[in-house]
């Protein structure tokens, strides 16, 4: 059911491979993640103490560096 967006010309932090890192959902939480060496980073997080922060629309923009 879950459908994942690769991120083209993104490289992996971990294995430094390129195009292999992918933007899936959950928990309405975009997590990126690295189909070769399993990387995972959360692309917001939303502290659970500000509930009123859940309005914003998260884009999920990827930024590796
Ligand atoms: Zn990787």
């Amino acid at each position: 059911m879950q459908r994942k967006r690769f991120i083209a010309g993104a490289v992996c932090p971990q294995c430094r491979a390129q195009d292999t890192l992918a933007v899936g959902q959950e928990d309405h939480v975009d997590v990126v993640t690295c189909v070769k060496c399993g990387y995972r980073q959360c692309q917001s997080d939303p502290p659970p103490a500000a509930p009123e922060r859940q309005g914003e629309h998260i884009i999920g923009i990827f930024h590796p560096d």
